[in-house]
């Protein structure tokens, strides 16, 4: 079998594949995101991205994406996503949001919270929704006209797989299940280019079959199901200003009453609210920033305080219970600035603009 020859190839059987939809949940949307955002995240420090992912990974992303999903809306109930019947649910999202309903009590309550606070419960989630991927979307995700045809990736285990087979993997006994997925050459490359693309796209029909099974127009969903704004970074705000000795983090000027936290790599692109992507900077080098990309001198300075300032970081992490994956942070710039286009331009400062330095950069974040 012969795979798409170069990245747009690849973006229109994608979107072949998310209209031509054999599924009855939201299951391949989410598998879709989930890949794309493994893809930045397990980008490697020379830039090179992952050739091999796992269910395991796969697994924990999802109810990272389903999270957010996992709780009333507007007061009234979980959103259905799946089932194929008014009342029923998708059997991934109705656990993530059993175990959010016994552990988190707020409506922001941060995953990472919830986890560490019931490490054997999430432990049981994480696999079963493993489990529940290797079943169902996984093998079926790159069926098209009815055949399936690995051109994103391969895998090891047939339809017919046992759970048992899984859970003695899951349990690390000796098992035959082989968890990985190998990716189709060049797939994560052309994943990590796209990603801009393909991310809002995806969420976008995302929120329509949400919305068609809610009844609900699909312009509220978005921001519910998406947004950035649920989550209050208050918490960090105050320690994260005295780390940048009151300045703003963009044009270093004084910070007064009106400071906002800003996601270095912008929400949009890839929503990170570990610590290292977050910075304090005034609310309108903020707003003048959006959702670009931030320039080289802003760059050298961030991934310098994720390996100077280390420690202090450390310690608001353990102080505020707030998470924090440096690696992660950085592989995900690593991956966005090493695939920008030689003629890509980058935000500097209020509506300035300046040329990629992409050699400066991928040094900065290369150390
Ligand atoms: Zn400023």
């Amino acid at each position: 079998m012969s795979g798409p020859k170069d990245a747009i190839a690849l973006a229109e059987k994608v979107l072949t594949l998310l209209a031509e939809g054999s599924f009855s949940a939201t299951y391949k949307y989410a598998l879709f995101i989930a890949l794309l955002d493994l893809c930045l995240e397990q980008t490697s420090k020379r830039g090179a991205p992952p050739s091999v992912l796992t269910t395991r990974q796969l697994a924990e992303k999802t109810i990272e994406l389903y999270w957010p999903h996992a709780i009333p809306f507007e007061g009234q109930a979980v959103l259905r996503q799946g089932g194929t019947h008014q009342g029923s649910q998708a059997e991934i999202l109705r656990a993530i949001a059993g175990f959010r309903g016994r552990h988190a009590g707020s409506s922001t309550e941060l995953i990472f919270r919830a986890r560490s606070r019931d490490e054997k419960g999430f432990e049981a989630l994480v696999r079963l929704v493993e489990w529940k991927l290797i079943e169902m979307p996984i093998p079926r995700l790159q069926v098209l006209g009815g055949e399936e045809e690995r051109f994103l990736y391969e895998y090891a285990w047939t339809r017919d797989i046992q759970r048992s087979e899984v859970s003695a993997y899951q349990r690390r006994e000796r098992s035959t299940f082989d968890n990985r997925l190998l990716l189709r050459p060049r797939v994560a490359q052309w994943f990590v280019q796209l990603n801009g693309v393909l991310r809002p796209l995806i969420q976008r029909e995302w929120a329509r079959m949400v919305a068609a099974m809610n009844g609900l127009p699909e312009l509220r969903l978005e921001e519910f199901l998406f947004g950035a704004s649920r989550i209050s970074l208050e918490a960090v705000r105050s320690p994260l200003r005295e780390l940048q000795s009151g300045r703003c983090f963009y044009c270093d000027g004084q910070l007064g009453e009106r400071s906002e936290v800003d996601h270095f790599i912008p929400w949009s692109r890839h929503p990170d609210n570990g610590l290292d992507n977050l910075v304090v900077a005034h609310d309108r080098c903020n707003n003048a920033k959006r959702d670009f990309l931030a320039a080289a001198e802003h760059v050298e300075r961030w991934a310098q305080r994720s390996r100077s300032l280390a420690g202090d970081l450390e310690d608001i992490s353990q102080q505020r219970d707030w998470a924090r994956d440096a690696r992660k942070t950085l592989g995900v710039a690593r991956a966005m600035y090493v695939r920008l286009p030689e003629d890509a331009r980058l935000w500097q400062r209020e509506k300035t603009f300046e040329q990629a330095h992409k050699e400066r950069i991928v040094e900065a974040l290369a150390a």
